[in-house]
Parts: C-alpha cells; structure tokens; sequence
C-alpha cells in the first residue's frame, strides 16, 4: 500500500529517509554495538511488604548510557530493539545479568527472595523461550523459583502459542507476572487458564489514587477490583508507582500488600540494594539507623 502512495520508487521510499527513520537506523546502529561496549546496564527496584517494608523482590530494569546520545530511556530503545530483532539478545543479556547478579547478593549476605525481569513479545517470535531460559539459570546456578518473568496482557493475546510457552516456563519452576494489568486485553476466561502467580497493577490506576477530594474515583474502583479478582483466583497482587503514602494505605486497606514505587526507592544500581537491605537490615533498621546518624 506504500507503493500507492506515490507513482515511483522515490516517493516509496521518501518514508524511512525522513529524520525520524535516520534516527531510528542510527539508534539500531548504536544499540547493537552498546551490549559490547560495556554501556548496558540494570537498575533494580525493591518490591516490598507494605506493611512490614520487608523487600520481598527486586525489578530488573534495563539502562543504557550511551557516551553519544547520553541517558536513553527504555521507552526509547526498547521498541527499536523489537522491531529489529535485537531484543532477543538484548534479552537474554539482562536475563543471565539479572541472574548473576542475585547470586552475587546471596554471596554478600543479602537474600533477595524473587528478581524479576520483563519479558518483549518479540522474545517469544521463535518459538519457546524456556529453554534459554532454564540454561541461563543453570549457567548462574540460580533456583528458578526465584525467577519472576513479566509479561504483559498484550504479550499473552499477541502470541499465537502463548499458552504453550507460558506453560514450557511454567514447568521449569520460574515464576510468572502479569505487568501493567489492566490496560490490556486478556479476558478473565483466559486468564483463568494462565499458570500465572501475581497480578501487577499498572501505574496508571495508582497515580490517581490520593487524599484529595480531586481522587479518580475510577482508577480506585479499578484498583480495587484487581486486587478482589487476585483474591478469588488465588493469585498474589502487586501495584506498580506507588509514590504516596496515601497509596500505599489504600492499598494495604483494600487487601493488596505488596508495593512497587519511588516511595520506596527509585530503580538503583546493585551496591545501593546491598547497602539498605544488607546484613539482614529491614525497612525499620534502616530508618532507625539514618535517624541515629542525622542526630
Ligand atoms: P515496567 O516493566 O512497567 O516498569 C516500571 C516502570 O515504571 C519503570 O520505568 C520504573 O522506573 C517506573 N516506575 C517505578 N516506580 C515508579 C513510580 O513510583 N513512579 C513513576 N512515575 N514511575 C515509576 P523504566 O525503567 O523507564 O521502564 C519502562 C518500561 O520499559 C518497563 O515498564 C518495561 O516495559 C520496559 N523495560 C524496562 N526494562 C526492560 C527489559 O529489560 N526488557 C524488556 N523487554 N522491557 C523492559
Ligand atoms: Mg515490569
Ligand atoms: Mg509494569
Ligand atoms: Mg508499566
């Protein structure tokens, strides 16, 4: 249908050489080349217990520095490396990344019960992923239970066998997320059959969450019902952005008691997960401690 648009070749290709497509390409260009020049990285986000501030997890988040470009977003760069296949490696990176780095922290002293790890639909595109994955937990000599993969609604509807691959994951022992849910479309039918653990809550419904009379009363009616249908399929439910603390009270109060958010701490670089949740230091300590040191 491009070639309709204009009467020859040039007007076809007229698209991809606006500056939008020259900055993609020189995206691509530079990302493949990030891996091995040392400027990916991963930033962590505790997932804690509202109520007792244990952390009961971490997110892997993916970074890249690029001396170049400087701070790119995975917003930015995440889809570039979907639509041209990059994500694959990309993926398996962080994946084995995360992995290392879990057994590096049991080795310091700090048990992080669960990492867990996004996972792009386009790392479904050739076929089961399981297999990689069993490999790169075996290469790191990490128990798969404490693996959590994310998936999104989307990824679930996308993929033709969704079902089967969840299930090949499933049946290796890692744990499975549904992210940002909610603004998908799986329905309940279907997400009865999925041999998933938790629900995420995505950010959107928490950020109107709030004390003022200006509260989205649907985002909070939303919230709520996630939490309920978690309760009744026996799943766990975790909200994504918490940043309040009135967030977190509404959650606690409507059943949900795991939080992910800047109220807690923003995605940091391993030393900083070490240094606050070390030594068998919970939430409380830790205040305690900076308390004691500021006096
Ligand atoms: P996500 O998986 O839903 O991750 C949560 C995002 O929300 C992260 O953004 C995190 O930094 C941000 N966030 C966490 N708490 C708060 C909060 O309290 N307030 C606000 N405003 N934001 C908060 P980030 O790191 O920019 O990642 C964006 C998205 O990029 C992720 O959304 C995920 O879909 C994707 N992504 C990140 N790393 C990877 C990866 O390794 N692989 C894949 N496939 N996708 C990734
Ligand atoms: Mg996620
Ligand atoms: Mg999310
Ligand atoms: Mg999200």
């Amino acid at each position: 249908q491009a070639k309709a648009r204009g009467r020859n070749g040039y007007q076809f290709y007229a698209p991809s050489m606006s500056g939008e497509g020259v900055e993609r390409l020189r995206l691509e260009t530079m990302l493949r080349r990030a891996i091995e020049k040392n400027e990916i990285f991963l930033h962590y986000q505790p997932q804690v217990d509202i109520d007792s501030g244990r952390l009961v997890g971490v997110e892997a988040l993916v970074r890249w520095q690029s001396p170049e470009l400087g701070r790119v977003e995975p917003t930015r760069f995440i889809p570039v490396a979907e639509d041209t296949g990059f994500i694959g490696q990309l993926g398996q990176w962080v994946l084995a990344e995360a992995c290392r780095q879990m057994v590096c922290w049991d080795t310091d002293g700090l048990r992080v019960p669960k990492m867990a790890v996004n996972l792009s639909v386009r790392q479904f595109d050739r076929g089961s992923i399981a297999p990689t994955v069993a490999a790169v937990l075996h290469g790191a000599g990490l128990a798969p239970a404490r693996l959590q993969l994310e998936v999104t609604e989307s990824v679930i509807m996308n993929t033709g066998d969704a079902l089967e691959y969840i299930n090949d994951l499933r049946a290796i022992g890692v744990g499975l997320a549904i992210d940002d849910f909610g603004t998908g479309y799986s329905s309940l039918a279907y997400l009865k059959q999925l041999p998933v653990q938790t629900l995420k809550i995505d950010r959107s419904f928490i950020k109107d969450i709030s004390a003022d009379a200006g509260a989205d009363a649907n985002a909070e009616a939303i919230a709520v019902a996630i939490i309920q249908l978690g309760k009744s399929l026996n799943l766990s439910v975790i909200a994504e952005g918490v940043e309040s603390e009135e967030q977190a009270a509404f959650l606690l109060r409507h059943g949900c008691s795991h939080a992910q958010g800047y109220l807690y701490s923003r995605p940091v670089l391993p030393a900083e997960i070490l240094a606050r949740w070390g030594q068998g230091q919970d939430k409380e300590q830790h205040d305690a401690n900076e308390a004691a040191a500021s006096n």
